[in-house]
């Protein structure tokens, strides 16, 4: 028993010479100063070209009958009337009618070129939502300081602000270093396959390789939900993917006054609460790397906790149980969505079905996530398909390259408020994982602030600050700069 406690004492001793060497050896990826840098803008009218972009509707619906395609014609020619000089001086390619990617050439052919992301469409109104709008959804108002409208947010503001840019520096006479592609999708609301899909497979015709992608699915908000002084600017490195299993249990069928001794129905649903009970592992990496990026942020405690995450796991495990959104950053997540049994209440099922929703972590698969959920299940009589296709989960960007230190100074050059970069997983999907095979690295960020609380992505009175969107604008102009600045990667 003495040695029995002998060996406790010596392992909660290691364990916690483990704890103090991780937390004193835990570091920041990048926290060299950085200057701040005015931008002058030449061009009057920014935010009024970028609200008359909102007043045409780009509507991404559900069914494809109801999308008005002309619209994206409309908009297609609002661009070209808005911006001469890129009209004169970029080359324009139109990719499946709708979509449109410009090419900047640059001086040095040596170098890699960059991918400027964003799209064109946007999600439809909440029908009967509109009255709560302060200023009708497809106004473009400007007033209290805001510009308001569908788009505003997600994700014209990154199309106009690139655009404006670019503009901006053709005038002031600027030729770049590096050659610039700008892509805008028309379908991101609907899965990007025939917008960026198509771009990213015309890129990769043409033999592109992109020191760095940048797109939407990060931004500028407030520290104090994660714990950290200021503010802080979320550059995701990976996004989860998406699989959707369908199971299905067949059944003699009949009357149900009789019924077997389980129904198709009994059968589907012990395959469900198996599924649920049976979480796919928790696999604390993602986070790991959020948090090793912050690292001369945090407080002691936190940094304890940071550190040693790893070490950490079963209280991971314990408290992602109890908290959905710790659960989405550790594991592949399981929803089963929709169920459908017999369509009387006396009649027995012929077929019950169930539709499992998972959002897949970086490091597994869809065939993985069906493997998995195949074991757990371990019933023949529920046959496991996959239901349409599934997207995987995208590569995990550098943060050791020359990209992420571009756009790492860039925010900190231009935002007077120096945000912590904190670097993250995100657990929606968006067009960059598209491009993957046609860019070293691809990062998630749009230059503006949002209020996390007030949930304006695709909700009601969604809206952006004006002097915010000037700032995105003069990002992306000093983006552009510090790119065609910086060294090519030597390898
Ligand atoms: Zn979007």
């Amino acid at each position: 028993m003495k040695r029995f406690f002998q060996l406790i004492v010596v392992l909660a001793g290691l364990l916690i010479i483990a704890m103090i060497y991780n937390t004193l050896t835990f570091q920041s990826i990048s926290s060299e100063e950085v200057e701040d840098v005015q931008v002058e803008l030449v061009n009057d009218g920014i935010a009024e070209r970028f609200a008359g972009a909102i007043r045409i509707p780009t509507v991404s619906h559900q069914k494809v009958e109801d999308i008005n395609y002309p619209s994206f014609l409309t908009l297609h020619q609002y661009i070209d009337a808005s911006f001469p000089e890129i009209e004169q001086s970029l080359q324009k390619i139109v990719i499946n009618d709708y979509s449109l990617l410009y090419k900047w050439q640059g001086s040095d052919l040596e170098a890699q070129p960059v991918l400027l992301l964003s799209h064109m469409d946007v999600v439809p109104v909440v029908a009967g939502s509109e009255s709560r709008w302060e200023h009708p959804p497809y106004s473009g108002a400007i007033a209290d300081g805001y510009i308001w409208g569908r788009g505003t947010l997600d994700n014209k503001q990154g199309v106009f602000a690139i655009l404006e840019a670019v503009e901006d520096l053709l005038t002031k006479g600027y030729q770049p270093r590096r050659t610039y592609y700008l892509a805008f999708g028309h379908d991101e609301e609907r899965g990007g396959v025939q917008g960026a899909g198509k771009i990213a497979e015309y890129l990769k015709s043409k033999n592109v390789n992109a020191i760095y992608a940048l797109d939407e699915g990060g931004f500028i908000t407030n520290g104090d939900q994660f714990g950290l002084p200021g503010k802080i600017a979320m550059v995701n490195i990976s996004e989860k993917g998406i699989v959707n299993l369908k199971l299905t249990v067949t059944g003699e069928g009949g009357h149900s006054s009789m019924p077997p001794a389980e129904t198709a129905a009994a059968i589907l649903s012990q395959a469900v609460v198996k599924v649920s009970a049976n979480k796919l592992p928790v696999n604390t990496e993602p986070v790991k790397k959020m948090l090793a990026s912050v690292a001369g942020d945090l407080s002691l405690h936190q940094r304890v906790v940071a550190a040693n995450f790893g070490l950490l796991k079963p209280f991971v495990t314990y408290f992602a149980e109890h908290m959905p959104m710790l659960n989405a950053f550790v594991r592949t997540t399981t929803a089963p969505t929709m169920l459908q049994g017999s369509p009387k209440s006396n009649v027995l099922p012929t077929e019950a079905v169930a539709i499992v929703n998972h959002r897949i972590i970086p490091g597994e698969t869809g065939e993985s996530v069906k493997d998995f959920i195949t074991k757990v299940i371990d019933d023949e009589r529920v046959n496991i398909e996959f239901n349409g296709g599934f997207s995987n989960p995208s590569e995990v960007a550098s943060v050791d390259s020359l990209g992420f230190e571009i756009i790492r100074k860039t925010i900190k050059q231009v935002s007077p408020t120096d945000p912590i970069i904190l670097t993250g997983m995100l657990p929606a999907a968006t067009d960059t994982r598209h491009y993957g095979d046609v860019s070293d690295d691809a990062y998630r960020f749009i230059y503006a602030e949002i209020n996390m609380s007030e949930n304006r992505f695709h909700g009601t009175n969604e809206r952006i600050k004006v002097e915010s969107y000037l700032e995105a604008v003069r990002f992306f102009v000093q983006l552009i700069k510090n790119s065609d600045g910086a060294e090519s990667d030597p390898d």
